[in-house]
């Protein structure tokens, strides 16, 4: 990654190279798996090998995964179609107000359209309770959306428990989950939370932009989203994005060979936060994190817009929060409740298993330095 210090692997990941030998080897081969002679059937036979792939990452079987373009695409197909299973039933949705945008802004786009969101807030440290789900459960109820992982504090959120009581309360209550976060960063599968369908992403594993999947858990009647030629069963029209997936898959691989990657994650971010706190006077730990590849911490008062920017100048790569919130504060940290002042010092570091204590190091003399080159901006 040349001279750059990335600490921003939940916005993103390098293409693993694994990744690129597939993708470049299905760039050649470039037949549709449509066509019905050899060199379609021979890209159709690649879509099933990857499509097996994938869904072992996931823990369930070939005939449940879908392949979208983006983990955006997935949540957008789980929400909307989803409630359309519960159309007799009524028209409320619950989610979390710690969710990525693709599955707020949708939830949001629905209540335009009449239908009712509950929105259930985290506490300080960015947890959701079961008991919240519970108390918020109506008969009117179709379709609660609930992530694995959250993308800026790294806090599990318990989407297994959820299921149960859910299930409990009205079986037909569809539940979505968006893993993006949580796909191949657990000892868990994500099928093994129960839900019904459940969006991925290629780029934050290893893979390339551009393909998710979505896994509609076998028995859920999920309508299309996108109309069309009828590829992936009917269910998703579009040809299909074979260097994409063949990448999405060999990244899986070669992720799912490396036993040791959770373990190296979490030592990684354990002696960063270490450092951190020793090294950067004010600092303060906003979320450890129970994922091991993210977590954030604040400099109280200090404006992280321009801290993320000193840093970037330096080649060290952090973020401010999510990369979709462009500048704007995170929805997350302020669902959170925290003083104004932590939520304008907030950042996001997250880590990949291959993250080097020299690099932790660079980072931690970098936001050093800036700590105090740059002045707060409040108190
Ligand atoms: N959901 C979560 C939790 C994410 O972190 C992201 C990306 O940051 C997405 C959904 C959207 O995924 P994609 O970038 O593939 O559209």
């Amino acid at each position: 990654m040349n001279s750059l210090t990335y600490f921003d692997y939940a916005a993103t990941t390098p293409l693993r190279p694994e990744a690129m030998d597939a993708m470049i080897q299905a760039l050649r081969h470039f037949g549709n798996p449509s066509s019905r002679y050899a060199y379609g059937r021979e890209a159709a036979q690649s879509i099933k090998a990857h499509r097996e792939t994938i869904a072992r990452a996931l823990g369930c079987t070939a005939g449940e995964i879908f392949f979208t373009s983006c983990g955006t695409e997935g949540d957008n197909w789980a929400i909307r179609k989803g409630v359309e299973l519960g159309r007799r039933r009524g028209k409320h949705i619950i989610t979390t107000a710690v969710e990525h945008a693709a599955v707020l802004e949708t939830c949001r786009d629905l209540e335009r359209q009449g239908y009712e969101v509950t929105c259930l807030s985290p506490d300080r440290s960015g947890r959701i309770r079961t008991e919240q789900l519970r108390a918020a459960l109506r008969p009117d109820t179709v379709l609660v959306s609930m992530m694995l992982v959250n993308n800026e504090t790294g806090v599990i959120l318990p989407v297994a428990d959820c299921v149960r009581a859910v299930k409990a309360f009205d079986p037909a209550i569809v539940f979505h989950c968006d893993a993006v976060q949580g796909f191949l960063k657990l000892p868990d599968s994500p099928a093994s939370t129960g839900a019904d369908l459940i969006t991925v992403s290629g780029h934050k594993v290893g893979g390339p932009k551009g393909v998710g999947a979505l896994y509609i858990k076998k028995g859920t009647r999920l309508a299309p989203l996108l109309t069309g030629g009828g590829q992936e069963e009917g269910l998703r029209s579009g040809t299909e994005a074979t260097a994409q997936i063949a990448g999405f898959a060999a990244a899986c691989l070669s992720t799912m060979a490396d036993n040791s990657r959770l373990e190296r994650t979490q030592a990684i971010k354990n002696y960063t936060l270490e450092r951190l706190k020793e090294a950067v006077p004010h600092l303060e730990i906003l979320s450890a994190g129970d994922a091991p590849h993210i977590c954030a911490v604040t400099l109280p008062g200090y404006p992280s817009e321009v801290l993320v920017r000193v840093l970037g100048d330096q080649g060290v790569c952090i973020s401010s929060g999510s990369a979709c919130h462009k500048g704007k504060p995170s929805h997350v940290f302020a669902a959170m409740g925290l003083p104004k002042a932590w939520l304008s010092g907030a950042l996001r570091l997250s880590f990949s298993p291959d993250s080097t204590r020299e690099e932790a190091d660079r980072l931690v003399e970098a936001l050093r330095q800036a700590s105090q080159s740059i002045f707060p901006t409040m108190s």
